[in-house]
């Protein structure tokens, strides 16, 4: 940078003028310039202009200790100055990727006990079709090369992430999903169950896969991926029917199960993970995001030992980054971790602030705007309807949301909307008077936009 930045309007500047951000309309951007974020401590933010903002979506879903843990960029800093990088591949392996690895086996459910690291959950998630693909050549059975996904499932962005996911406007700027990558409903009881209770609604859902099975062929479809909660979609909460069908099916069909906790990972539902709060046992279940709290990029893919033993029998898996298993980030994961278990953050989730959490998030159920509340642990949603009654959307979904969240973001209060779905996913350390402060603010807001 050759000249000195003094004021937010310089640096908006120099960002719109050099800075081409993900997810985000460049002319919108020209217009109203860039928030600086500048600093951060427990659920709060403070931008350039010295506005404190309370941060409902920690981060991207993703800061679960909240700002400013000096455990972790201790953690950080003294891997830099021991060993700040070296590679796992080609038999080597360094201290802290082995000691994560085994946290790791030790905190996900039973039958995990192999982990392959990268940065992004994108990254984890082209991981796993891969690792598909070479499970079913090394079953003998090359043709289960097909993954089927739910329309409004969010893997990433990669080209497979995006395959894998079901994001309409992501596919339009395709040629996307790639061949071999189809959809199936998602389990929107709100806008997809009719007549139907949420229970039979659920069954439903889970049966499109075993009519997807049927049209294309058991022989051909390798996998089944889902979000236990679908995230980006609309914190999407299935019923309970749903995930324990999904599971017989794929047994059923000899067809692997892979949970994306990207999301749920990491106590967000109240669980360590989401396939637990739901009840399902998957194949492989990837994760990013809570893993280190955001504060280093690091995820994983978690492999039950029958896949690893397949895939062994092959010799070398020809797959890896240059930074699988970083080892800073490796670090910053396994204190992150270890403050989860000895502050025992996800059972405070369970019985504490995950339910506070939903009672308050529940009383939105009388807003005039509000259909539908929906959430487990620490993530929900307020779905905005144009009748309460019908359960019917405004025709041009996605207007509304966008403009309770420029209310909310004017205010103080980071929420995010998915269509209009407006979204909530704090830090699992929010405290029940942050709570309060959240759904003040977000019940203001949402005044504000009726
Ligand atoms: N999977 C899920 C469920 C996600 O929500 C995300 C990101 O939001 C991803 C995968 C992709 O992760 P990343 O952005 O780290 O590549």
């Amino acid at each position: 940078m050759s000249t000195v930045l003094n004021s937010t309007r310089q640096w908006q500047d120099e960002d719109r003028d050099h800075h081409l951000h993900p997810f985000t309309d460049i002319n919108v951007l020209k217009k109203k310039g860039a928030r600086m974020i500048t600093r951060g401590e427990g659920v709060y933010l403070w931008d350039s202009e010295g506005e404190k903002i309370i941060d409902g979506m920690a981060g991207l879903w993703c800061v679960g200790l909240g700002y400013g843990r000096k455990e972790l960029s201790a953690a950080a800093a003294r891997q830099m100055d021991q060993l700040a990088y070296y590679n796992t591949f080609f038999q080597t392996s360094t201290m802290p990727a082995t000691e994560l690895s085994g946290l790791l086996a030790e905190v996900t459910p039973e039958g995990f006990n192999h982990v392959f690291y990268g940065c992004s959950g994108s990254e984890s998630n082209d991981t796993v079709v891969r690792l598909v693909w070479r499970y079913w050549d090394m079953r003998g059975k090359p043709g289960k090369k097909t993954i089927i996904g739910r329309i409004n499932g969010y893997h990433g962005s990669t080209l497979a992430g995006a395959s894998l996911g079901g994001m309409g406007f992501m596919h339009a700027q395709g040629p996307l999903p790639l061949p071999g990558f189809v959809h199936i409903e998602q389990p929107h009881w709100y806008v997809n169950g009719g007549d139907l209770s949420p229970a039979e609604y659920g069954l439903k859902a889970a049966r499109a896969l075993e009519e997807k099975i049927a049209e294309l062929g058991a022989e051909t479809i390798g996998a089944f991926i889902g979000e236990p909660i679908q995230g980006a979609g609309g914190v999407i909460v299935p019923p309970e029917t749903y995930w324990p069908e999904i599971e017989r099916i794929c047994r059923a069909n000899d067809i692997l199960l892979i949970s994306d906790e990207v999301i749920c990972g990491f106590g967000r539902t109240g669980n360590w993970f989401g396939c637990e709060t739901f009840g399902f046992e998957p194949d492989i279940m990837t994760m990013a995001k809570g893993m280190s709290s955001g504060y280093a990029p690091i995820s994983g893919v978690m492999v039950k030992d029958h896949i690893v033993e397949t895939i062994g029998d092959g010799g070398e898996f020809a797959h890896g980054y240059t930074y699988s298993g970083h080892p800073v980030s490796c670090a910053v994961a396994l204190a992150n971790i270890t403050i989860l278990k000895d502050e025992k953050i996800i059972d405070i989730v369970r019985t504490d602030t995950g339910p506070y959490f939903q009672k308050r998030l529940g009383e939105f159920a009388d807003h005039p705007l509000i259909g539908e509340v929906r959430g487990k642990g620490l993530v929900g949603a307020v779905q905005i309807a144009r009748d309460k009654k019908s359960r019917a959307l405004f025709d041009d979904v996605g207007r509304v949301g966008g403009i309770c969240r420029d209310h909310c973001f004017e205010n103080g209060l980071i929420m995010r909307a998915s269509g209009d779905s407006m979204l909530l996913s704090p830090p699992l350390v929010v405290t029940r008077a942050e709570i309060d402060e959240m759904m003040d603010k977000a019940r203001m807001c949402l005044d504000l936009t009726a």
